[in-house]
């Protein structure tokens, strides 16, 4: 069930969603989004069957137990039970924890790549798909799909604009036409904090703070954070930085009650 308040998409955009899609299938015949083979129309099974060849879906890399409690890292060996990776062991993170589909690496990676700086927005589909493996993980499994709100994390302004769009949000919305989750496009970016790759830890930590905000205005007569459940969406998760001062707003600031962390990718 949508949360109260939450904008439900009106036929109009439904429909033009349903016509965007069939005039995309004209334009690329479906065939596998890695390595290009094409896919039987008929006995294309729904999910990732949809965008990838047999092959392909079994070369990716999924994240799964045991990884670190906290960030999703994967670790190689036997380990039961929850544990915290040497990352995170001296971290207090402000989302609950956060979780990833797949590992960013091979092709997950270059789609995601594709998708952000090659600007290929046709690779949202799959990349929506792919982002909800990480609602599979059991610790989500206490709420009702309809109890979350999706959240994507924001890009400043001008990048936006350079890039076109917000893959985070195209995400989100990709999410939120599969399972009919709500979203809200509620934080804002004030600071362009540029590149973080080639920061230290403590160096991003310091250039994120204050990059975020709650977003004003017309938001927030249409629905409150307050007291909300929710799952925080990127594409790819480094070292937690961004979405941990993603978290902090939602919750000092927009009073939200829990902020888990949804990506396609653990890099
Ligand atoms: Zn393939
Ligand atoms: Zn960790």
């Amino acid at each position: 069930m949508p949360l109260p308040g939450a904008k439900e998409p009106s036929r109009f955009e439904k429909l033009s969603r349903l016509w965007g899609r069939a005039l995309l299938d004209v334009i690329y015949p479906r065939a596998c989004r890695i390595c290009d083979q094409p896919l039987a129309a008929d006995d294309v099974p729904p999910d990732l069957g949809e965008w990838m060849c047999e092959a392909c879906r079994a070369g990716l890399v999924r994240v799964e137990p045991p990884f670190c409690s906290a960030c999703g890292e994967p670790f190689d060996g036997a380990i039961t039970g929850p544990f915290r990776c040497m990352n995170c062991a001296d971290r207090k993170f402000a989302f609950e924890f956060a979780v990833a589909g797949f590992k960013a690496e091979g092709a997950v990676r270059e789609m995601i790549h594709q998708f952000k700086y090659g600007r290929d927005q046709s690779l949202r589909g799959v990349l929506g798909t792919m982002l909800r493996r990480a609602l599979d993980d059991p610790r989500l499994a206490d709420e009702p799909p309809g109890e979350w709100l999706l959240v994507p994390v924001p890009l400043h302004r001008a990048k936006e604009a350079d890039r076109g769009f917000n893959q985070s949000r195209e995400l989100c919305l990709a999410l939120t036409e599969r399972t009919g989750m709500a979203m809200a496009d509620c934080l804002s970016r004030v600071r362009d904090t540029g590149s973080q790759a080639s920061l230290h830890r403590h160096e991003r930590l310091k250039n994120l703070s204050k990059a975020f905000a709650m977003r004003r205005g017309l938001f927030q007569k249409a629905r409150d954070v307050a007291g909300a459940k929710i799952l925080l969406v990127d594409d790819v998760l480094t070292t937690g930085a961004t979405t941990h001062e993603c978290a902090k707003v939602l919750k000092r600031d927009g009073g939200a009650e829990k902020v888990v962390v949804i990506t396609v990718a653990r890099g």
